[in-house]
């Protein structure tokens, strides 16, 4: 039975992640023939897909994977990242009640993190991989309180913590900013741009990376799913798969899939150029941290070891994959100035590149993952944390698909679901921006 066939809209060609200069996001593969026929096809060289291809050299060497991007690896939300690979339970999963739940997504968290560690060193990817835990941390009465209720869920799950207070935070991050912080060991604090690009760089034998491919239409069967790629200069081919898996985050429902279910959501960030000596010398802090918000609404910042600020901010509602030019300049300004106040003995320093990036969020917070149409799987709606989340879905939907039962694959499908139905526009997007204007008031006092 033919299924519709979809054209999705493109991932745009806005500006990208900061990480590193912009010259150094070329294709990581653009040669390989491209054949009509695949075992698996992998569309979003993003952390689900790159996991997913890893997984498929491990578990079916045999065979044929082709895995595609219509941009450049880490051009994407996984390359726009803050660099956190969480291994607690984080924002909308902390309300949970059931004890149960928090450890299995924590241990799903870990074992992601330990997957690509071994990966890492394999490798040989230098992705400034630091196991230094991370800081939950609030500026106000609203962050202490949503930290004490960070501590509640950590003690529910027997998991160790320490709660710094104000001279402590400051001791660490070199600002009074600060009332008071959680700090969790087990977080590791990456560069995620070299990261997606190191693991792609190294993908097994029978998967072939090409990140110069569009998907410009798609139709899912019940046998094979057919996609028509567009290369550039506008060539195309259309290759059929027996195995799909939809690694595209928000551009999921682009394909046809829970289009009223996933809610394509702007966040934003900054970096700075490296501290010079001078500014080193004024600095009280240590080099290499990174905080999380204890209020969801509030500022994520990291310190990178080569003394890079980086900051991030503000949610919006992104129907069309990006962020507008104006408030972007604006978030640039507020960026800034969340950064001076932090730390006023730093001065004026210049911010090299701001950028929005693109995440799925759902209505009631559920993730997805598993099978959206015979043969069809995907993982999306990660809620804004999605790097280890990401990072295990990928491999597992490749067990799921593969028939290929564990523990694990149990424990993911238990602590995801289905996201709910949203209401159609316009009221979607005057809710939505009402709803996260609100939570930006709400948080202020977090930014
Ligand atoms: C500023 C920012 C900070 C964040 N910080 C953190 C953090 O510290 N820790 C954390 O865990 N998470 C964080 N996140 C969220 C995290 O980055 C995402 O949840 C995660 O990267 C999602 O990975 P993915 O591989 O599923 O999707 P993506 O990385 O979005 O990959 C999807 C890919 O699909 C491709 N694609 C889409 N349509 C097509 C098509 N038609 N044809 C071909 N290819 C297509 C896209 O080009 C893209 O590369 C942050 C996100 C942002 C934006």
């Amino acid at each position: 039975m033919k299924s519709a066939t979809y054209t999705p809209a493109l991932p745009p060609l806005d500006r990208p992640t900061g990480w590193r200069p912009m010259d150094e996001l070329v294709p990581v593969n653009v040669s390989g023939s491209i054949e009509a026929s695949y075992d698996w096809l992998i569309v979003g060289a993003g952390i689900t897909g790159l996991s997913a291809a890893m997984r498929l050299g491990e578990v079916a060497p045999q065979d044929k994977v082709l895995l595609v991007d219509a941009r450049p690896v880490g051009w994407g939300a996984s390359g726009r990242n803050s660099g956190f690979l969480l291994d607690l339970p984080h924002k909308f999963d902390l309300d949970h009640p059931d004890a149960s739940r928090l450890r299995k997504i924590m241990t799903l968290n870990r074992s992601a993190i330990g997957v690509l560690k071994e990966q890492v060193q394999q490798f040989g990817i230098a992705c400034d991989w630091s196991e230094v835990g991370k800081l939950q941390g609030a500026v106000k009465k609203r962050g202490t309180g949503m930290m004490a209720k960070f501590c509640e869920a950590l003690d529910k799950i027997g998991e160790r913590y320490e709660v710094l207070d104000r001279q402590g935070c400051a001791e660490i991050m070199g600002t009074q900013y600060y009332a008071g912080a959680v700090f969790t060991p087990g977080s590791v604090l990456i560069d995620p741009l070299l990261l997606v690009r190191g693991l792609a760089r190294n993908l097994p034998e029978n998967v072939m990376l090409r990140d110069d491919a569009a998907v410009v239409e798609f139709s899912g069967t019940s046998g094979r799913a057919e996609a028509k790629l567009r290369l550039p200069g506008g060539d195309t081919r259309t290759v059929s798969a027996a195995k799909v898996i939809l690694a595209t985050d928000p551009y999921t429902r682009e394909f046809g899939y829970m289009r009223n279910r996933i809610l394509p959501t702007i966040t934003y960030a900054s970096i700075t150029r490296p501290l010079t000596a001078a500014e080193r010398g004024r600095y009280s802090g240590q080099m290499n941290w990174g905080l999380t918000p204890a209020d969801a609404g509030g500022t994520t910042l990291r310190m990178t070891a080569d003394g890079r600020l980086l900051i991030r901010n503000h949610y919006g509602h992104a129907p069309k994959y990006k962020a507008d030019g104006a408030y972007l300049a604006k978030v640039a300004e507020v960026h800034k100035e969340g950064l001076e106040k932090r730390f006023p003995s730093l001065g004026d320093l210049p911010i090299t590149s701001t950028w929005g990036g693109v995440v799925s969020l759902s209505g009631n917070h559920a993730t997805f993952f598993g099978e959206m149409a015979p043969n069809v799987f995907s993982a999306n709606c990660y809620n804004g944390v999605g790097m280890t989340r990401g990072a295990s879905s990928g491999r597992l939907l490749v067990d799921l698909a593969a028939g290929r039962n564990s523990e694990a694959l149990e424990d993911i499908i238990a602590v995801s679901g289905k996201p709910s139905v949203l209401p159609p526009d316009p009221f979607l997007s005057l809710g939505v921006s009402g709803r996260m204007k609100l939570v930006e008031w709400e948080s202020r006092s977090e930014l």
